[in-house]
This record gives structure tokens, C-alpha cells and sequence, in this order.
């Protein structure tokens, strides 16, 4: 049996009940075969970045996984097709985006996968609820580069922090 490894996934979706889909999501992550929540970041919002269309909710999560990152990745797109995932054009507005940060330490470059992900660093959605649950990952320089981009802390429906 493989040893676990800490990946961490982003999360993401501005379409439809976008707060709903990212809770379930963590959800149905937690509940994959093979995977244990290590932790999982409050929810954000926050403003399109290279995309369009409502604000985003987003959270990061990490599991200790004994599924590889291609069988990980698998699952995930699974995932967002059950949220009703489409892909009309590149950055399109998605009710749900999943993707692997990173994989362990591990550096992996396919033709589907790049790990670490080539943009995480340049995100204040992914960089923020990061720095929540894993510190050591996140500079103060990394916040410091992402620090024009919109992000609050998710009020929720009632106004109360989720
Ligand atoms: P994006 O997340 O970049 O907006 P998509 O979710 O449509 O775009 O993903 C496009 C492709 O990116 C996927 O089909 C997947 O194979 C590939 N990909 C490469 N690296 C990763 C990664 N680390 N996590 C998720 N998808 C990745
Ligand atoms: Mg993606």
C-alpha cells in the first residue's frame, strides 16, 4: 500500500449556488476512497481573476491521500461533471473548478497535470485560505504580491462567518 501524501486541491465555482457547491465539494472530497481531511480553509469570496462573470467562492483544502495525482485529478474532474462542470471557452465562469496545488513535495509536468499548479502563487483566492490552514506554505512576500486582489472572508447568507 502507497504511504499518504498531503495534497492540497483549490476550489472555486461562480456559477449557480456557487457557496453550496464549494461546502459539498469539501464534502464529497473528504468522503473519497483512500483520503482523509487533513484540514480545510473557511470560504472566501472573491472577484474574477483572468475570468468573469459573479464573484467566486473558494476554499483550500488538504487530504492525506493514498491515490495518485493522476487518480486524484480523475476523481475531481468526476466531481465537477456531477456539479455540471462545462468548459465553453478557457477561464470561462465554472460552477466548479478543482484543482491540485500540490502533491506532497512532489513536481509532476504531463500533458494533464502540472504540480505544483504554474498559477497558485499568482492568486490571492488560492494564497489566503492557504495561509489559513498551511502558514508554512504562504510567504509574507507571496501575500504581499496578491495584495491588489479582492478577497473577503465569506459572511455567509445570514451574515455570520462561515
Ligand atoms: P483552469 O483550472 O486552469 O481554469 P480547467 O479546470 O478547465 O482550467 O483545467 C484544464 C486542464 O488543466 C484540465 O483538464 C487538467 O488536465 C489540466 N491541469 C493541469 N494541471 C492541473 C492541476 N494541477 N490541477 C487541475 N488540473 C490541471
Ligand atoms: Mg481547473
Amino acid at each position: 500500500m502507497r504511504a499518504p501524501v498531503i495534497a492540497t486541491i483549490g476550489l472555486g465555482a461562480n456559477l449557480g449556488d456557487a457557496r453550496q457547491t464549494v461546502r459539498d465539494a469539501i464534502q464529497a472530497i473528504a468522503a473519497f476512497e483512500h483520503c482523509q481531511l487533513h484540514a480545510a480553509s473557511a470560504l472566501y469570496c472573491s472577484a474574477p481573476v483572468d475570468s468573469s462573470g459573479p464573484d467566486y467562492f473558494n476554499a483550500v483544502l488538504q487530504i492525506a491521500t493514498r491515490l495518485t495525482a493522476p487518480d486524484l485529478l480523475r476523481r475531481l474532474h468526476a466531481l465537477e461533471r456531477g456539479a455540471g462542470r462545462e468548459r465553453p471557452y478557457r477561464n470561462a465562469p465554472r460552477t466548479l473548478d478543482l484543482d491540485i496545488l500540490l502533491y506532497g513535495d512532489g513536481n509532476i509536468d504531463s500533458d494533464t497535470l502540472t504540480i505544483p499548479h504554474p498559477r497558485m502563487r499568482q492568486r490571492a483566492f488560492v494564497l489566503r485560505p492557504l495561509a489559513d490552514i498551511a502558514p508554512a506554505l504562504v510567504s509574507s512576500e507571496d501575500l504581499r504580491a496578491v495584495a491588489d486582489q479582492t478577497i473577503t472572508r465569506d459572511t455567509g447568507p445570514t451574515g455570520a462567518l462561515a
